[in-house]
Formats: structure tokens, sequence, C-alpha cells
């Protein structure tokens, strides 16, 4: 195993810098870490050690000219396989996009080709990002590198997976109810899910328009900061896209590894503990509460009382959207055809494609919310659930009057065993209780690694919130953290060989 592997990004950037390294060199070591690993962990859908180690190699090129395109130039990265990419298969973890090549990048696979960074391959999730364990994709589950029978979270567990099992120094996923920050928390990394709009949806296979965000997966709150940078901006292809700029990121989390939060007031959300939550996650969250005073920070509880009816809001809206955005899977423009026998119409066709290429949990989702939009029951549910949203948005508000950033643990246990919540979808939604909020809001959102569990060291995540637009907050409160608890990951607690 190289030692490359062990870098954050922010140093593989410095070596390339400095000539240390090359990008071929640090993106083969990857690329071997992959095939040494992977074959346990189950990150990748598909790898594309070709195509990264020909980005490499123009990389190299550059910086041997003095043409560096971007900082992480030669740094390479994971992308979630929910992001179109041109000449790479886009799959969704469903088996009814098997085989689809896109015909052009999503924005932020633009930015980050744009930017020089070696695409390692895609990686793994629950099907069409429904999911908290990542056991809903099609082409089996991802395993948790700490311990290989317990989920690495969901849905952007391959994400999460690859960068804690050090196969990708970064990686990108898509947050619409907590996919990018619940598996951050299970897995020991770090998970942002920036400002709704900040980052650009376009490319980004929707799940529900009005909740999806991509973000950065990384191993430290300065990394997440870069890549968030890189992705982030007006994007005149999205019609959601915000036109002030997120800025200060970079330079929040420099700032927040000095340790001194004097002058932050943090507010501990009192409805995101208690029943449901178990008591190792609490036990660790209530450390990091002590850190932050330790540091400085003025810490108060606040009270956000609609935040206990946000999934049932939010498995009202987002089955309703995403039953409208799944509608084009129709067998007739791309993707999965079945075509029974005898003289099938073109109904038939649609329905036995569809039938055979969704999973369980996206035909329950459809079916859900397809019922929930329908003329009879409109207002008793999807009506019901927006105002539900204004509430919650009114939540914030009101917090963010007394307080700079929110706090709460990210998931309410750590990894559990596969298969255990398969069966129990409302057990599976239930991993989503402190997350959820931020999407229906269009807050950000980090978790940060918060320590290892007394009672089965596995990892333990803390989330931090911040007010629209204000995503720097939580990197400086995060890098303040990260610095005080000190790394939580390494190579060597991981089940996964050296
Ligand atoms: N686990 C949540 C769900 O199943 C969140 C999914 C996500 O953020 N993509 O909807």
């Amino acid at each position: 195993m190289s030692e490359l592997i062990l870098k954050t990004a922010a140093q593989l950037a410095d070596a390339l810098a400095a000539g240390e390294t090359t990008s071929v060199e640090l993106t083969q070591a990857h690329l071997d870490r992959i095939a040494a690993v992977d074959g346990d962990v189950h990150a990748f859908l598909h790898i594309d050690a070709e195509g990264a180690l020909s980005q490499a190699a123009a990389s190299d090129a550059r910086r041997a000219n003095g043409d560096a395109l971007h900082a992480l130039d030669g740094v390479p990265i994971a992308v979630k396989d929910v992001l179109t990419t041109t000449g790479l298969p886009t799959t969704c973890g469903s088996k009814i996009l098997e085989g689809w090549v896109p015909p052009y990048d999503a924005t932020v696979v633009k930015k980050i080709k744009n930017a020089g960074l070696p695409i390692l391959g895609k990686t793994n999730m629950d099907e069409f990002a429904m999911g908290s364990s990542t056991e809903h994709s099609a082409y089996g589950p991802t395993k948790n590198p700490w311990k290989l029978d317990r989920i690495p979270g969901g849905s952007g567990g391959g994400s999460a997976a690859a960068v804690a099992a050090f196969e990708a120094p970064l990686a990108l996923g898509t947050d619409t109810g907590g996919s990018i920050r619940q598996p951050g928390a299970v897995t020991g990394t770090v998970g942002v899910k920036p400002t709704y709009g900040s980052v650009s949806r376009y490319g980004l296979v929707a799940l529900a328009n009005s909740l999806d965000q991509v973000g950065p997966v990384t191993r430290t709150v300065l990394d997440s900061a870069l890549l968030h940078e890189l992705i982030g901006g007006h994007d005149p292809l999205d019609s959601t896209s915000t036109t002030t700029p997120v800025t200060g990121l970079v330079d929040a989390a420099r700032a927040g590894g000095t340790g001194d939060l004097k002058g932050v007031k943090v507010g501990v959300i009192k409805e995101l503990a208690g029943e449901g939550w178990a008591p190792d996650v609490m036990a660790k969250f209530n450390e990091s509460v002590d850190i932050l005073t330790k540091l400085g920070a003025d810490v108060v509880e606040v009270s956000t009382p609609s935040f206990q009816h946000a999934m049932a809001a939010y498995y009202l809206i987002l089955p309703a959207e995403c039953s409208s955005n799944l509608a084009k899977f129709d067998a007739m423009r791309y993707g999965l055809r079945v075509t029974p026998d005898g003289d099938p119409s073109a109904e038939d066709v649609m329905k036995a494609s569809r039938d055979a290429g969704f999973g369980d949990e996206v035909k329950r989702r459809i079916i859900l919310g397809t019922y929930a939009l329908s003329s009879g029951y409109y207002d008793a549910y999807y009506g019901q659930a927006q105002k539900i949203r204004t509430l919650i948005i009114e939540d914030f508000k009101k917090a963010f009057e007394q307080v700079d950033v929110l706090v709460s643990p990210t998931s309410p246990s750590t990894a559990f065993p596969l298969g255990a919540k398969l069966d129990d979808p409302l057990a599976m939604y239930m991993q989503d209780l402190a997350t959820i909020p931020a999407n229906l809001a269009g807050t950000p959102g980090i978790s940060v690694p918060a320590g290892v569990s007394d009672v089965d060291g596995l990892p333990v995540g803390v989330q931090l919130l911040a007010p629209v637009l204000e995503d720097a907050r939580l990197y400086r409160v995060g890098a303040a953290l990260e610095g005080a608890i000190g790394p939580v990951l390494s190579i060597d607690k991981l089940e996964v060989a050296r």
C-alpha cells in the first residue's frame, strides 16, 4: 500500500504543487487501493482506471508547464452514480438505467473536470437515492469499511465508504434528506449539504427537486471546503440556482482550525434528543457540546417544535416529487426495455419495463406520491405537508435570531448491521430525523466525526446547521471541533486490511 492514500486532499495538493509526487503516481495509488479492498467494500459501481490515469497524465503535463488549473488539479475524486458523466455509465443504483451512458456532464462534474481532478469512478447508492443504508442498490450493498457486516449509511454509502476506506481522498455526494451527512456520520467522514441552490443540480438525476443538493464527502473539514468552493456558484442551466455566491469557506475552515470559537453562539436543538436516540451516540454528542464550550462558544438550548413533524412532511413531499420525476423512465427514451410476449401495446411495454426495472422502495414511493397528489387528497396530504415545511422554515428563522449555528447528533445510532432494517421502511426512515429539517428549509449542514461509540467502537457524527448562505459558519465551527476532537478515522481502525 502506498502511503500517499493516507494523505488528505489538501496535503496531496501541496505535494503536487511542491513537485513531491505526480498525479499519475497518486491516482495509481488510489486505483491500487480500490483493486485491493473494493471487492470487500463495494463502494464503486464503475471504476475508470484508464480514464483516471489519462486525466492524471494530462494534469502532470499542465503542472510541468506551470499551468495548473486549480489547487486540486491532479487530486483524484469519486462521483456518486446519480450525477451524469459523459462516457461513463450512470445507473442511479437502478436496473432501469443499466448500461446508460449519458451524453452530457452534470455541471459539478464539468467543474471538477475543468479543474483537472481525475475521476476514479462512480459510487454505489440506494436506488435513485432512496434509503439510508445503500442496501436498496440494485447492484448489491456497500459495506462499512470499519466493520464489513455494517451498513455505510445511505443513500450515498458508496461515496462515504470510498473516502473512509482510503480508496479516494474526495467524493461527491447528494443530500435530499441526509444522504451525505448520515453516511458521513456512520463512516467517520465529513459530509456537507450546501445551501439549497448554491451548488448546481444540473445533471443530478432528480429524486426530489425542491430538496436535492450536491455536496462534498471528505476526511477533513478543510478538504470539504476546498471541494465545496470548487463546485459551488451560479449555473444558468439550473433554474433554482442562487445568484448570491457562497464564499469564504476555505478561509473559514482555516480560521476554525485555530480552535477559537469566542463570540460564537451555538444552539443545541432540544427536540433532537431523548427517545429513539442511542445512549452511546448521545454520550459522544454531549462531549462535543462540552468541547464547543471549552473552545469559547456560548452554548444554549434552542427549541424548534415543528421539527417533530419534519419526517411526516418529508415522506409526503419527497414521494410526490419523485413519483413525478420517475415518470420519465418509460422504456421509450432510454434505459431498460422489457417487451412482453404477444402483441404488446406501448403501455404494456412501459408497465413491464417499470415493473422489472424499479426495486421495491422505489415502487413504494411512487405509489405513495401518486396517492398524495391525487385530486381528492392533494389538500389533505401534500398541502398540509407544505404548511409544515413553512413552519420548519419559521423555526429555523427564530432559532437563528438567537444563535449562529445549531447542533445535534447527525444520526440516531451508529452503523447498524446489514439487513437489520431492510424489512422495516419506517425504521429506515427514522435514520434521517435530524438531517431532514435542513432539506425542507434549504439550510446548509455538515456532519463532523465526534469520536467512536463506547459500546461498539463505531463512529458517531455531530451535525452543525447554519442559516441559508451562511455555509462558512459550518466550516469555522466544524474545523474547530475537528481539531479539538482529533482524528477519528484511521486506516488501522478499519476492518479492511491495510
Ligand atoms: N434516507 C433519505 C431517504 O431515503 C434521504 C435520501 C437522500 O438524501 N437522498 O429519502
